[in-house]
């Protein structure tokens, strides 16, 4: 650096003992001098309003320098950007880098003190800031399925909270719920119900895959939205708690492609299914468990014994219990002691059984229709999965008392 400077000043820096060169001088040099894109500079060296940094402007471009951040380069329409929030005296402060190629090749950003913003060809340059922002790195910035922001940072219309448009999806935040992203079908939906001032209110989770499957589902304070190909997007106010038991291992259909099928079907009557627990039993007694006629109201039992294993369940959650067979054989059984809501299911159930067995449970009858999940001509034999539920069925499972209002 002293060769530059004495080159720079052609003088001997012995004659200069405290001479130092100004970090916007550096910078400015750094990135080239008067020979630059920046082109010559249009003001001196200027004190920022807070006493403590300073600037330079360019022909095409700016220096800004704070002595806890160093001097960086702002231009173009990230500089506009900046500027139209009101420079450093901004929420976002003093930038923090020079403008920088994004990831992915396309775009450009500037990091700041208190935020990012981002551009690309096709979007413009806008601001992400604090916990939305945190969210959008957290994804993976441009490269996630939310591309580069369509706005800056904004109030939501009901006052509380804040929202970034992206080209993928949105970001939203409340003080009481954090900052989470919706996005697709569900973000659609959501907003078909009114965003936030919506029934359901601000998100209070990321989309979530449903048990491994198919599905998807967004958490919001009051409900949620399930979304897969065949069901469309589907708006739940009720849940149902279920606990799994094992005494034997599913061999048919994993535990995960079970409750996605009974989520699938329940998700047409609002219902959240929630697997709440699993416990494996080892109660070899009871493996080909005893369930004399299967009638609602009338147990055996060895059915009063496996039911009076409810650790960790709720009055009001119901519980399956996966056994090797019943006796008589079926696929299972959903007759149960009073106060002790459940179901067996064998481990060589098909996929539908479960949410067959507790739709029994939540109160709902055999039909002899295939298309429907409450055929008692057998869940393998269903015709058109996912199966259906009609809605006097759906008022009966939420009248069962075991639904809860979400
Ligand atoms: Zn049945």
């Amino acid at each position: 650096m002293a060769k530059i400077v004495k080159e720079y000043l052609n003088a001997d820096l012995s004659k200069l003992p405290n001479f130092t060169i100004h970090p916007i001088v550096l910078k400015y040099w750094a990135l080239g001098g008067g020979s630059s894109w920046l082109g010559p500079n249009t003001t001196p060296i200027t004190t920022c309003p807070d006493g403590v940094g300073s600037y330079q402007h360019y022909v095409n471009g700016s220096i800004y320098y704070h002595p806890s951040v160093g001097a960086h380069e702002v231009h173009g329409l990230i500089k506009a950007r900046w500027s139209s929030l009101g420079w450093e005296t901004s929420f976002l402060g003093y930038p923090i880098t020079d403008e920088s190629t994004t990831p992915d090749g396309i775009g450009r950003y500037n990091h700041f003190q208190g935020g990012s913003i981002y551009w690309s060809p096709s979007t413009g340059a806008w601001e992400v800031h604090g916990s939305i922002r945190g969210k959008y790195s957290a994804l993976g910035w441009e490269r996630s399925f939310l591309g580069y922001p369509l706005t800056n940072e904004t109030t939501t219309p009901d006052g509380i909270g804040r929202y970034n448009h992206f080209q993928g999806g949105s970001i939203y935040w409340s003080p009481g719920t954090g900052a989470w992203e919706v996005h697709g079908s569900i973000r659609e939906k959501w907003s078909s119900l009114g965003w936030e001032r919506s029934a359901l209110g601000y998100p209070i989770s990321d989309e979530q895959v449903v048990f491994g499957g198919d599905g998807r589902i967004s958490h919001f304070q009051h409900g949620s939205i399930y979304w897969s190909a065949t069901a469309g997007a589907r708006v739940l106010r009720e849940r149902v708690r279920v606990h799994v038991k094992t005494l034997e291992t599913p061999v048919s259909f994993t535990l995960n492609e079970q409750f996605a099928a009974m989520q699938e079907v329940y998700a047409m009557a609002g219902i959240q299914v929630d697997w709440a627990t699993t416990e494996n039993l080892v109660l070899a007694a009871l493996n080909d468990v005893d369930v004399g006629g299967c009638t609602m109201g009338s147990v055996t039992a060895e059915q009063v014994t496996l039911f009076g294993n409810r650790n960790f369940v709720g009055v009001d959650d119901m519980v399956v219990y996966y056994v090797r067979s019943t006796v008589p054989a079926y696929n299972g059984c959903a007759a149960h002691p009073a106060g002790r809501p459940g179901a067996v299911v064998v481990r060589s159930a098909s996929r539908w059984t479960l949410g067959h067995e507790l739709g029994h449970v939540l109160g709902l009858r055999h039909v002899s229709l295939s298309d429907r999940l409450m055929t008692g001509l057998g869940t393998f034999g269903i015709t058109n999965p996912p199966p259906d539920l009609i809605a006097s069925e759906v008022t009966t499972m939420i009248a069962s008392g075991l639904s809860t209002a979400l």
